[in-house]
């Protein structure tokens, strides 16, 4: 059965001011007029709806507070001209399920989901902002609403999707970054839930974080729990080098988390001819190859930055710069035909649009 959703709106008069200038948005400070919620309970997802944006109120007990039974995503909406377009939101809704289904939380119609999506860009359609590189930033969120403190899976959730205006990623400038291995700390480790987009996950790694930025670098890069060997990803992107004529990604163990724009990334250089290996990557390999001269490229791929340029590894008291230091000709090519296929500038030759009508 599908629920239809329902849509109330704020009056005009009473609507936020919409920023005209592009350049000031940042990332995800100021949120839209509306949001969609439903909730689970008593066996089922139930009156999903379109509603002012608001804060919640809830019992101090409630799980999520506590437990951290709470998931998420991101994805954008484009708008060029009078369209509005989303970049494969299917998959960040598919993973979203499986997030839930890692953290005992209840899975929902995806049809449902896609379609409050494109309802709320509808709604918020004068919110999507339209200069290259800014976005409607959508975060899908599921939260265990249960008020108790057993340690046990919530009988109760609430789905919520919230959107903010984003600006530019690289309003100051596309530029490398620079990264410190850590050994201390782990992101994730086999058995753990990694590869599901769960709320613990970032607070954990922000003291590994902070403290990359304290030593001077822009991000950590986290190597696999067990050996401190195996690169798995770059602060929450995942990892590509081009090492010769190899574009390499670590393989998706359970520890990592799979990317959007990483399978996107793969799809692309495959179409090019270029040979893609999804396997183990050490962080010895990595930086043997950049002495040699055979790692050409590193980049991190996600939805916020859709490609950022890596061009120094901070390990064990060593810095190694890849090639010259500037960004490379493949990592251009990827990350401009990526936002040309988001922005509607490029042919979709994979089908990865979807184009929003009333
Ligand atoms: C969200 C996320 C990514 C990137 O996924 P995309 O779907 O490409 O945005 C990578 N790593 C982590 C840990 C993430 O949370």
């Amino acid at each position: 059965m599908m629920n239809k959703i329902q849509i109330s709106k704020v009056p005009s008069a009473q609507q936020k001011q919409i920023p005209e200038d592009h350049s000031k948005l940042g990332f995800g400070q100021l949120f839209t007029d509306h949001m969609f919620m439903m909730e689970y309970e008593d066996g089922a997802w139930k009156n999903p709806r379109i509603e002012p944006y608001r804060d919640f109120q809830m019992d101090p007990a409630t799980l999520v507070l506590h437990y951290g039974q709470g998931i998420f995503e991101g994805l954008k909406a484009y708008r060029k001209d009078d369209s509005i377009y989303l970049f494969r939101p299917e998959k960040n809704i598919e993973r979203m399920n499986q997030s839930a289904t890692r953290m005992m939380m209840r899975t929902f119609d995806e049809d449902l989901a896609l379609d409050a999506i494109k309802q709320l860009c509808l709604v918020e359609k004068n919110w999507i902002p339209d200069s290259h590189g800014t976005a409607l930033y959508l975060r899908p969120t599921m939260i265990a609403t249960e008020a108790t403190l057993g340690v046990r899976p919530s009988t109760k959730f609430l789905f919520y999707i919230i959107a903010s205006p984003v600006g530019a990623y690289y309003a100051n400038g596309y530029n490398p970054i620079k990264l410190m291995v850590t050994e201390k700390y782990a992101r994730t480790a086999p058995g753990g839930a990694g590869a599901a987009k769960t709320m613990g996950n970032y607070a954990s790694a922000m003291l590994a974080t902070h403290e990359a930025h304290e030593a001077g670098f822009n991000q950590v890069l986290w190597l696999d729990a067990i050996n401190k060997k195996y690169i798995e990803e770059v602060g929450v992107m995942n990892f590509f080098a081009l090492i010769d004529d190899e574009l390499v990604t670590p393989n998706l163990t359970g520890t990592i988390l799979p990317g959007v724009t990483r399978d996107s990334v793969i799809q692309l250089a495959k179409s090019w001819g270029t040979k893609v290996s999804e396997r183990q990557l050490s962080i010895d390999e990595l930086i043997q190859g950049i002495q040699s001269g055979a790692v050409k490229e590193t980049f991190g791929s996600g939805t916020a930055a859709v490609i950022s340029p890596i061009s120094d590894f901070h390990h064990q008291d060593q810095t190694y710069q890849v090639a010259d230091g500037q960004i490379g000709s493949f990592t251009n090519r990827l990350f401009n035909e990526l936002t040309s296929i988001q922005y509607g500038k490029a042919e979709d030759r994979f089908g990865w649009i979807h184009k929003i009508e009333n």
